[in-house]
């Protein structure tokens, strides 16, 4: 205790007792500058589309940028609802899906009450409810990660469940139908975040059309090309939009991403290049993972969740960034432990795997 300076203590005291035991959470390592092949935060490798380029520079000329944002970022809702064939009062964009997240949580469940998750997963989710002040619950998924009815079970002051699917890090996907079962069993709303729904075979979009109690949040970070912008939308019925509206900052998104999102969004060739381009890559990093001994899950996201029977990954990991390649190492005390590749390139891919081969010749 002593050499606690009497600063820091004071400050200890003044925060939250339960921020200040709150875990912070730790996202993937983002190196500045050096040559990296970066395979470990489930950024796209190709760049966004052009577009977005020429609408950021738009926004500089005038005055544009003297004046706040549109607070509901109205014309991409507008173009967004039309890719969608939904109404844009459907639709509620954020600085980030995180953003989405957090207003979720703090419309939905208040200090005291429950958040209702599943694990492993999005470990973002556990910080929401600790900002909050609200307890949460995890729900295992079975070890093929089905997951079983238990996460419908009722609960006193149960107010939301949040369900990544894809769900990172295992890449793998619920049915709609599953999803449908599950929001009509469950006594509260359903978060549906589908960060990676623009690579999987199937969405719940559709299901919010006829039931209130399922909300779908979106990220342009992955699919897009756009984590370094922020932004993400959520799509739930009006009547939800609308109390999530009074939740979110007046200017939760700004004229530059507005701009740049609206752009992304009106380019659906472009997504649809690299989505394929990154599907076929997927297959590549299944197929070459499997071939050195791995158990390689089968992805419906741009990252492949692989463990191997006896080699340690977190040496696999270290051996790896030794020689300049990034990926995931994921350590869930109860469940286990692994590696999440994000998809690169062909030629990040291949030069990764013959690396990792390299390595696993040199440690046996
Ligand atoms: C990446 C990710 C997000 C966050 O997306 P942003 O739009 O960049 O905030 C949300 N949920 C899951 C499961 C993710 O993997």
């Amino acid at each position: 205790m002593s050499d606690v300076p009497l600063q820091k203590l004071n400050q200890r005291s003044a925060v939250r007792a339960d921020i200040a035991a709150l875990e912070p959470y730790v996202p993937g390592e983002q190196p500045q500058g050096g040559k990296w092949i970066k395979l470990n935060t489930n950024e796209n490798p190709y760049a966004p589309s052009p577009a977005v380029a020429r609408a950021i520079v738009n926004t500089t000329s005038d005055r544009t940028l003297a004046r706040y944002p549109d607070p509901l970022a109205t014309v991409f809702r507008m173009r967004a609802a039309r890719v969608l064939e939904i109404d844009p009062d459907w639709i509620m964009c954020g600085n980030g899906s995180d953003d989405l997240l957090t207003i979720l949580v703090r419309t939905f469940v208040g200090a005291g009450e429950w958040l209702r998750m599943t694990w492993p997963s999005y470990i973002l989710y556990r910080t929401l409810a600790g900002i909050q002040g609200a307890s949460f619950e995890e729900y295992r998924f079975h070890s093929d990660w089905s997951l079983g009815n238990d996460f419908c079970l009722d609960r006193e002051g149960l107010r939301l469940a949040l369900l990544a699917n894809p769900n990172s890090p295992s890449g793998t996907l619920l049915s709609p139908a599953r999803v449908k079962e599950i929001a009509d069993q469950i006594s509260c709303p359903l978060v549906v975040d589908e960060a990676y729904g623009d690579f999987s075979k199937t969405n719940c979009i559709d299901l919010v059309r006829s039931n209130d109690r399922i909300i779908v949040t979106r990220s342009l970070s992955k699919s897009y090309a756009l984590a370094g912008l922020r932004f993400g939308f959520v799509i739930a019925q009006p009547h939800v939009i609308e109390q999530l509206h009074k939740v979110k900052d007046s200017y939760n998104c700004d004229t530059l991403s507005i701009a740049a999102a609206t752009a992304a969004i009106d380019d659906q060739a472009w997504l649809m290049m690299n989505r394929n381009a990154i599907i076929a890559t997927r297959s590549r990093l299944t197929d070459g993972m499997r071939a050195l001994g791995f158990h390689a899950e089968d992805s419906q996201a741009n990252f492949v969740w692989c463990t191997h029977p006896d080699r340690p990954h977190r040496q696999l990991y270290e051996s790896l960034k030794q020689r300049g390649i990034l990926v995931r190492y994921m350590n869930y005390p109860g469940w286990g432990d692994g590696l999440r590749i994000s998809v690169g390139t062909d030629l990040e891919i291949d030069q990764y795997l013959s690396t990792l081969s390299d390595i696993m010749i040199a440690q046996s």
